[in-house]
């Protein structure tokens, strides 16, 4: 029995609910441990083609039990719409293989517009949040000013609390932001309307899931990349949860579990949406033909992503901070109109050429030093092994293995489940 970890090993994106929805199959238990609705997870496999915000990628596989953990934050009127939406396609999702965690913090509305307010206000200096309100219920939570989903079970309790938090709340959305307040006649119907579906749902998933450790093949899902963590990220343009492998077992309600495999996945080119440092974004033509090649656009908010080559500086402190013992390289067939591929192999800063990922404050001025690779320029999506990848596409993937230092053992060359080459 084992446990595995899929996580993000640049600034999200990287196709991770594709491989989860692909190595699901071995395993028993799918598992999302941190983020909110703010995911666009892309999956495509017989039932269609499905951008998951907040159901785990493994509700498609017949007899995969999904864990929402506790590490997650929960918008319950968004997760009935999913549900609804994916039923909808004639996938299964009831309480039989969705669980969802009685301590994870709820998203009120409020969340939403407080973020919506705080970008509004940030205007130029915004951080690209995806306004779900994902940063305003984390800080809250460590305010120690959410409610957890099991206080439904506790009206008496909850209603109280919940009076508590909403005239502290109400002082930040009228008095800093001249936003709307709520009454809690309000919030309470919309906590009755959309709470109430989701108590089936809830129970204490960190108990199940610790029953099963040791018994059980355990797959945990990340959200975002390491790019993105709030204290190995690009702070303060990251998530406010910790996308890394090593929060897993914590976000799950295990913290005792150890993780036998982590698959760090990265695309084969570089793509980051929202704010921030990216130094080897391209632009102009290059970027939009690389863009429109790879439908870069945000599964989540439909935002153009900007784009640029393999960047190996931010890649190898992806692998090193994930821990990754192998990594998924995706979307190599995108690359295939190129004559040559560059590849950002160091960044140089302060005159000097450095192959470490600098700190937040200093990256901003550092430059791509760019190599180029032959490009195949032929389609290598029909491909299922190695051994049919075109020479100079069997010589990017050893390339970047080298470069990372980490094997690269799975690589996608389409969206489908199918277009994979496993090693
Ligand atoms: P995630 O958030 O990490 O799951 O990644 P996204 O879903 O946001 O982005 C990955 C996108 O690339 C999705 O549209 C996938 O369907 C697509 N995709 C994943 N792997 C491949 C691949 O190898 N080739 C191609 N052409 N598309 C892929």
């Amino acid at each position: 029995m084992a446990n595995c970890a899929i996580v993000g090993i640049n600034w999200g994106d990287e196709g991770k609910g594709r491989m989860v929805d692909l190595i699901a199959a071995d395993y028993d238990v799918v598992v999302r441990y941190q983020g909110g609705n703010n995911a666009g997870h892309t999956v495509v496999n017989e039932y269609g083609k499905f951008a998951l915000h907040l159901l785990p990628s493994g509700i498609f596989r017949k007899g995969v039990v999904n864990v929402l953990g506790n590490g997650a934050v929960i918008d319950p009127e968004k997760l009935l719409e999913e549900i609804e939406e994916t039923r909808s396609k004639g996938v299964p999702v009831s309480p039989d293989n969705l669980k969802v965690s009685d301590r994870a913090p709820i998203v009120f509305p409020y969340h939403r517009d407080q973020d919506v307010l705080e970008e509004a206000r940030l205007a130029d200096a915004k951080y690209g949040s995806t306004k779900r309100g994902i940063a305003p219920v984390y800080g809250d939570k460590y305010m120690k000013k959410t409610i957890m989903l099991g206080e439904l079970f506790y009206p008496d309790y909850l209603k109280k609390r919940l009076e508590g938090i909403l005239a502290w709340k109400n002082l930040t959305l009228k008095n800093v932001y001249g936003g709307k307040p709520y009454s809690l006649e309000e919030v309470w119907d919309w906590l009755m309307t959309y709470g109430e579906k989701i108590k089936p749902y809830l129970c204490d998933t960190g108990a199940y899931l610790r029953s099963l450790d040791g018994k059980k093949n355990i797959l945990f899902e990340a959200q975002l990349g390491v790019l993105r963590d709030v204290d190995f990220g690009i702070y303060p343009y990251t998530s406010s949860s910790a996308p890394l492998a090593a929060y897993a077992p914590i976000g799950a309600g295990m913290p005792g579990a150890k993780l036998d495999k982590v698959i760090g996945v990265v695309k084969a080119y570089s793509t980051c949406v929202g704010e921030g440092p990216f130094t080897a974004e391209w632009f102009g033509e290059d970027a939009d033909k690389l863009r429109e090649a790879g439908a870069e656009y945000g599964a989540a908010t439909g935002r153009p992503r900007r784009v640029g080559p393999m960047d190996i500086v931010a890649t190898r402190y992806g692998v090193i901070m994930q821990g990754a013992t192998e990594v998924a390289l995706t979307k190599i067939d995108i690359l295939s109109y190129m004559d040559q591929i560059p590849v950002c192999v160091q960044y140089e800063l302060d005159g000097r050429k450095t192959d470490d990922f600098p700190f937040p404050a200093a990256i901003g001025a550092a430059k791509p030093v760019i190599e180029y690779m032959p490009g195949w320029q032929c389609d290598i999506s029909g491909c299922r092994s190695f051994g049919e990848l075109p020479k100079a596409a069997q010589e990017y993937v050893d390339f970047i293995e080298k470069r990372i230092g980490c094997p690269i053992t799975n690589i996608s060359v389409g969206a489908a489940r199918d277009a994979i080459i496993r090693r």
